[in-house]
């Protein structure tokens, strides 16, 4: 019933840029990315660590970790699933409910 899972996932923030790869050592197109792991449990409530903003090669992955403040400061918005990033908020807020709930229950 109680479904828990983890994983990692890699998203793609914005176009390619041609960079000089030094792997490969030619002109290759470097794709800006957010990578970070997640652990989930059920469907609804999950939490993000890990992350990390970088820019790889699209042939050898070779890259940088790009500045989080900074890439985010571009982005219109993180490109993270919400009951991800806010999954612990929103338990926390199932949790106040209910208490609540079982307050005005057993008042009077
Ligand atoms: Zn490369």
């Amino acid at each position: 019933m109680f479904y828990i899972g983890q994983g990692e996932r890699t998203v793609p923030i914005g176009p390619t840029e041609e960079r000089h790869c030094p792997r490969c050592d030619e002109a290759t197109a470097f794709q800006p990315q957010l990578k970070y792991k997640f652990g989930q449990f059920d469907l609804l409530f999950g939490f993000v660590y890990g992350k990390r903003y970088q820019l790889a090669c699209s042939q050898c992955n070779h890259g940088w970790v790009l500045d989080t403040k900074e890439t985010e400061r571009g982005l219109d918005k993180v490109p993270i699933p919400f009951h991800l990033r806010y999954g612990s908020l929103v338990l926390v807020a199932i949790a106040a409910l209910g208490a609540s709930v079982y307050f005005v229950r057993h008042a009077g």
